[in-house]
């Protein structure tokens, strides 16, 4: 996927991403890192065709991304976005099969393919045993968990996860990174995902988009784009960059 030269505003006209370019290169997880407003979610926006931006385009396997039809983009790009509601009585396990939808027409019945995978998706992210229960009465981290089954599900090549870790405690936070890992290992899954926890991004990430005032100011390689001076550029917290032998890089926030 070709990021390509991307100029993007809302309704208000002010520009919120300027001449954005990148690759999201196949089979790997790339991380949008930045800060509050930066315009993280405004370019996952764009990248699955939510936001249509005023210059610039998206090249998706050989072809714009505008010309896909919704359907057909639906097989191939899953999001599970920042912010999600579900109607109050809807159970886990409904959700889920929504991610199915792009596979039927309206009225044709579910398959037994549709349910091994719902079944799979249910497994992958430790819901099997709520799958009877209203989401609303989850807690947020198992709700969270709920929504990437529900892009799981869509069975895409490509997967946009917009903080798949906020309000999840560290377990879980670990438990969905994993999860992504195996997905990128297992399934040749492409993820791209916003993450906050610059030492996770590190950790998980086979490249970091690093953006500010919704510009990207570098790309690249966890190890070699991480400094203390592209971290103070970006966030204006200083820290320190440390090697531990099982983990690799990893870096210490000293302050402000
Ligand atoms: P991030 O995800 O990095 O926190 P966002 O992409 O959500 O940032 O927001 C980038 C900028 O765009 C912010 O200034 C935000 O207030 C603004 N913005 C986000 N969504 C909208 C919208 N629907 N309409 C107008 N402005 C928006
Ligand atoms: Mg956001």
């Amino acid at each position: 996927m070709e990021i390509k030269d991307i100029t993007f505003a809302y309704q208000d006209k002010i520009k919120r991403l300027h001449h954005v370019n990148a690759t999201i290169q196949k089979g790997e997880i790339t991380t949008i890192l930045g800060p509050n407003g930066s315009g993280k979610s405004t370019l996952m926006g764009v990248l699955t065709n939510n936001n249509q931006p005023q210059a610039g385009q998206i090249i998706f396997e050989g072809k714009g991304l505008h010309q896909y039809k919704p359907k057909e983009l639906a097989k191939k790009l899953g999001v599970v976005h920042q912010k999600n509601i579900a109607p109050s009585d809807m159970t886990v396990e409904k959700l889920v099969y929504y991610g199915r939808l792009p596979y039927r027409n309206t009225f044709s019945p579910q398959t037994k393919e549709d349910a091994e995978i719902v079944e799979w998706a249910l497994t992958c992210t430790g819901l099997l045993e709520k799958r009877d229960v209203p989401l609303v009465t989850l807690s947020g981290g198992q709700q969270q968990r709920a929504w990437i089954a529900m892009a799981l599900a869509q069975k895409t090549p490509f997967l946009f996860l917009d903080e798949p870790t906020s309000n999840l405690d560290i377990y879980f936070q670990y438990e969905i990174l994993e999860l992504v890992k195996r997905l990128r290992d297992e399934q040749g899954l492409t993820i791209v995902m916003v993450l906050h926890d610059i030492n996770q991004a590190i950790q998980y990430s086979d490249t970091i988009i690093a953006m500010k005032q919704g510009e990207i100011i570098k790309t690249g390689k966890p190890e070699e784009i991480m400094t203390t001076a592209l971290i103070h550029e970006i966030y204006g917290v200083d820290v320190v960059i440390k090697h531990d032998e099982a983990v690799g890089m990893y870096i210490v926030p000293i302050g402000i």
